[in-house]
């Protein structure tokens, strides 16, 4: 069973007399365990895409499967439900409560499902040492780096355990040396079994992931896993 199924994804958004399709009809499958680089310039749909992964949108049409659970037919409760207990999102601005230390930040996602249980200390403790911030827990962002303020928020991402790790552009407001110290963490989660799903621009990135979706103008134009063009997945639009 796939992790993600997308059939005819579409996503429009209105503006006055004019419709933008952000997403013209998306097909993919993303399985258990993979690590996949979402790539496209500027516009092209990229995270319009990651945000209906995320269940942090709804899509215009189309069908979306997360686990095998159709999110179509959910109410917002149990889209909520859902999303805290199977997906971390990480942005490319960290999003950071700026009162709240490390550990405070991390907590957040367990207070938002109800579960700030008397564990919830050490399971965020445990998140943050995932990420090697174990001696930074009762820091404010402000008294953090870049790089470190982003592994808060990777392991905010992390506390509940997910399945699934969104990234849209994570390393976006790094410098070319932190950023990639946040891979290397993404490529040990990956190995460690979390699904990762993350946008990006750099090359090299893409290289690591074992697989690389390519959007224009909101289609998926190109699926390569290990260099290799995937027939499976293009869309009959996009082959010559
Ligand atoms: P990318 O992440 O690849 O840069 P986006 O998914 O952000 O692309 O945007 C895809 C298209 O949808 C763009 O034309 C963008 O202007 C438009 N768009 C994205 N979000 C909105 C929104 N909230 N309202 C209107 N148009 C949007
Ligand atoms: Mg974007």
């Amino acid at each position: 069973m796939s992790l993600i199924r997308c059939r005819g994804l579409c996503k429009d958004y209105v503006l006055g007399e004019e419709t933008v399709h952000a997403l013209a009809g998306i097909d993919v499958d993303i399985a258990e365990g993979e690590y996949v680089a979402v790539m496209g310039p500027s516009g092209s749909g990229k995270s319009t895409f990651m945000n209906l992964l995320g269940a942090l949108d709804v899509p215009t049409a189309g069908h979306l499967e997360l686990a095998g659970v159709d999110i179509g037919t959910l109410d917002a409760d149990r889209l909520a439900e859902l999303r805290n207990r199977m997906l971390g999102f990480v942005f490319q601005q960290f999003n950071l409560l700026p009162r709240a230390s490390a550990l405070h930040n991390v907590r957040l996602p367990l207070l938002y499902a109800g579960q700030a249980g008397a564990d919830w200390e050490a399971r965020c403790r445990r998140a943050l040492e995932r990420v090697g911030l174990a001696d930074r827990l009762h820091f404010l962002p402000n008294a953090l780096s870049g790089g470190q303020q982003q592994r808060v928020a990777i392991a905010r991402a992390l506390v509940n355990e997910p399945k699934l790790l969104l990234a849209d552009e994570p390393t976006g407001a790094l410098d070319s040396r932190t950023g990639a110290e946040i891979l290397d963490l993404f490529g040990t989660l990956n190995a460690e079994g979390v699904t990762v799903v993350m946008v990006t621009h750099d090359a090299q990135v893409a290289a690591r992931a074992r697989r690389r979706l390519e959007f224009l103008d909101g289609r998926l134009i190109r699926d390569l896993r290990g260099g290799a063009e995937d027939p499976r997945n293009l869309l009959a639009g996009a082959r010559p």
